[in-house]
């Protein structure tokens, strides 16, 4: 039976204006990420990067969000990715 890795995100690293978004339009499924890249470079406001520091199971640096404002929820990101590790939610009004 396949399993699938749990959809674990990693932390803001670089909260927006050193506050902590309250809100949290991306996650990734960190244990999925190969770290190819094609969802920071389809990202119009630059709301991804790869993680230089960090890898995962598998030996990739994942993708991390790092400007939760910055993001429009567009999903170009999520369509883009071949291994389907990334969760885009809509903002709530207000948020
Ligand atoms: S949903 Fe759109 S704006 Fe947000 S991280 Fe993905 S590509 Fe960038
Ligand atoms: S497109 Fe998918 S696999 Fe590639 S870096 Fe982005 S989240 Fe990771």
């Amino acid at each position: 039976m396949a399993m699938h890795a749990p959809l674990v995100d990693a932390p803001l690293r670089r909260p927006p204006s050193g506050t902590s978004p309250s809100f949290r339009p991306v996650l990734v499924a960190i244990e999925r990420c190969k770290g190819c890249g094609l969802c920071v470079d389809v990202c119009a406001p630059h709301a991804l990067v790869l993680d230089p520091v960090h890898v995962n199971a598998m030996g990739h640096h994942p993708v991390v969000l790092v400007d939760a404002d910055a993001c429009t929820s567009c999903a170009k990101c999520a369509r883009m990715c071949p291994d389907a590790a990334l969760s885009i939610f809509a903002r709530p009004r207000g948020a």
